[in-house]
């Protein structure tokens, strides 16, 4: 029965032909690619002739004869496409954590005599750090209140919020929250809506746009499958950018950067939200990784998403029950992500159990099992399989094996 309806799920897949842009490795079932994507079929080439032939034959030549003075802002655009975001709006480069830092600094600064910083208190935790770190540098109070309270609280306090930080999608639960509505309710108390979009970008449509978002960041290594260390991406809407007081003014946002002035005088546009020399290998590597979306529309991977984890969840109720599983995941496809937890007291050995079965996924401490679904390359016949793996482990207790008890450092 589920194998029929996984094939028959397959066979009317419009992006089926997708998966043929990645190197997938053989016999293994990927669903851990909302914490590093799989590796997409132009990134060997591009990063070889990054190498080769603009680094080592074209040397200091390549800023301008290889375009690498405008790339972040090039792969900004590209990516911003994804996002819902209009040209000039997006820069890549650093990690999440730093465009993080800057964002948050300069949202704040945009809203002087407000005295709030409202986040969530099941925000990843760098996420967490830097919110109370800005709010230390600036004098903010950082007031945790979950995703689906911030509107309620919005309207209850919201004169007295500078900027509410949230994500849209819940790392450990995949719980998916409405963007549109926590902006319009930031909005409506007159803060700034900004959001972390790691566990978004490349998975579903954020139309940062079309919502009025703020600001916006997010890394490039989960569904956008930039490659381990994919610099990440700020969005600064275009009618911010004037105002756009920056914290880390390094000289690649300065409107002259080979003035070699010793007075900073920020670009106009986006670029303002450049820092310094970017990651180039890493941000070439993430260019040529976002080809793999040429032609393929974010509305059509967000409703394969939701039928893969819509399916993990039908395949979950007909194996897994009785099993010391709990569903932690919405049912209403509406309210998910592209990631399905479910809770079990042996989350790492089975875990690991599964990884030794060539079904990658991870855990969150201390009992989630977490599984991501990237619509690119993931089939419903690869969800099938990783379930029934796990019927299998749970149902023989091959989970129970020695080596599987211990967790390592990075899990
Ligand atoms: C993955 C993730 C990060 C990672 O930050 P880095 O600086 O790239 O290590 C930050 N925030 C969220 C919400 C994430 O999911």
């Amino acid at each position: 029965m589920l194998t029929e309806r996984a094939a028959e799920l397959d066979a009317a897949d419009a992006l089926a032909h997708v998966r043929d842009r990645f190197l997938l490795p053989e016999g293994v079932v990927y669903l851990d690619g909302n914490s590093l994507g799989a590796l997409p079929a132009a990134v060997p080439a591009a990063v070889e002739d990054a190498v080769r032939r603009q680094w080592g034959v074209d040397l200091i030549r390549s800023w301008n004869g290889n375009g690498w003075w405008d790339a972040p802002i090039r792969v900004g655009d590209a990516l911003g496409r994804l996002l819902g975001a209009a040209p000039g709006q997006v820069v890549v480069g650093d990690s999440t954590s730093v465009q993080l830092f800057n964002t948050l600094v300069a949202a704040a600064r945009l809203r002087p005599g407000r005295r709030l910083l409202l986040t969530d208190p099941d925000h990843f935790p760098t996420d967490q750090y830097i919110a109370d770190s800005v709010g230390r540098l600036l004098g903010l109070e950082v007031r945790r209140v979950p995703a689906r309270d911030a509107a309620a609280a919005l309207a209850a306090y919201g004169a007295d919020v500078a900027v509410a930080a949230y994500a849209p999608v819940d790392y450990r639960t995949g719980e998916l929250y409405d963007m549109a509505a926590l902006t319009a309710a930031a909005h409506g108390a007159g803060a700034l809506a900004h959001w972390d979009l790691c566990h978004a970008a490349g998975a579903l449509p954020v139309g940062l746009d079309a919502i009025g978002a703020d600001f916006a960041v997010g890394c490039g290594y989960k569904y956008l499958s930039g490659g381990p260390g994919a610099p990440a991406f700020a969005y600064v809407a275009q009618r911010h950018q004037a105002d756009f007081d920056h914290p880390v003014t390094g000289w690649h946002g300065h409107a002259e950067p080979f003035a070699m002035s010793g007075a900073y005088a920020p670009a106009p546009g986006v670029a303002r939200a450049r820092i310094g020399t970017p990651p180039l290998l890493s941000l070439l590597a993430l260019e040529a990784a976002l080809t793999a979306y040429d032609g393929v529309e974010m509305a059509d991977v967000r409703a394969k998403g939701t039928s893969l984890t819509g399916f993990f969840q039908e395949c979950a109720d007909a194996l897994l029950d009785g099993l010391g599983f709990t569903a932690v995941t919405p049912r209403d496809p509406a309210r998910r992500g592209s990631q399905v937890s479910l809770r079990h007291p042996e989350a790492y050995p089975l875990v690991a159990a599964l990884t030794a079965r060539g079904v990658i996924g991870d855990m969150r401490a201390p009992d989630l099992l977490r599984f991501g679904f990237n619509a690119l390359y993931v089939t419903h016949a690869d969800v099938l399989h990783a379930v029934r793996e796990l019927h299998d482990i749970a149902t023989t207790g091959a989970h129970r094996a020695p080596e599987f008890q211990q967790r390592p450092t990075v899990t």
